[in-house]
């Protein structure tokens, strides 16, 4: 038995019943986010499933080395100084950010492509008890904790950005999501501001500070945006 294969039989089995996969101990973690709203930008059509799919494993699991390679990609960027989306999202260019946004996104392509199921956090399909806000708010996925909840909606997104104009896809999504997790990027990044429209508009210090930013200078190296 390979480790995926194990790996993707835990995750059938647990989302099947509503539940997490993996990590039983990791350290408290205070880490929080308000979801990722699904009410704005122009791809309100996306189809919002009413529940977790009984594909959400397969999507789930098809996402995350999506969401390795753009991270992956991202962190070459960042890292060589010269992608002009430093600028336009990060408003930086010192060297010493660019090393910073680089090692963020090594931590967060190092979770989505390994296939251990200690290094990554926990993911539930639908609400991660006792947050709510599938079921209650317009949202597609919040981090908690060591948990990342992703709701009905994040499983009707394309897994990956279809342009610049409908950059929601899965893989970034889970970009977005695994950027909060404390113990995972040793950081707080936090949702200063959402989509291009909120991010573009943000300083260095904000930006460093938002999911967003990091979700979408993935995107903007993968699609060409923002430059
Ligand atoms: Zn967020």
């Amino acid at each position: 038995m390979t480790v995926l294969s194990h790996t993707k039989r835990v995750i059938l089995a647990l989302l099947a019943t509503n539940m997490a996969f993996a990590l039983p101990s990791h350290p408290a973690s205070n880490t929080t986010c308000t979801g990722y709203p699904i009410s704005q930008g122009p791809e309100d059509a996306y189809t919002v499933a009413p529940a977790c799919p009984p594909d959400s494993s397969t999507l789930m699991l098809s996402a995350l080395p999506e969401c390795a390679r753009l991270a992956t990609n991202a962190a070459a960027a960042a890292r060589s100084g010269t992608a002009p989306q430093l600028r336009t999202i990060f408003k930086t260019t010192d060297p010493a950010v660019h090393a910073h946004i680089a090692s963020t996104f090594d931590a967060i392509a190092s979770a989505c492509g390994t296939t251990s199921t200690t290094s990554i956090p926990t993911i539930h399909c639908g609400d991660a008890p006792p947050r709510t806000e599938c079921t209650t708010g317009k949202v597609a996925g919040y981090a908690t904790g060591h948990t990342v909840a992703f709701c009905p909606f994040f499983f009707g997104l394309p897994l990956l950005p279809s342009s610049c104009e409908k950059s929601k896809s899965r893989a970034g999504l889970v970009v977005h999501e695994f950027a909060h997790v404390r113990d995972l990027v040793g950081g707080w990044i936090v949702d200063v501001a959402y989509f291009p429209e909120g991010v573009l508009g943000l300083g260095t210090a904000d930006a460093l500070r938002n999911a967003d930013s990091f979700h979408l200078f993935a995107v903007g190296v993968e699609m060409g945006c923002w430059v």
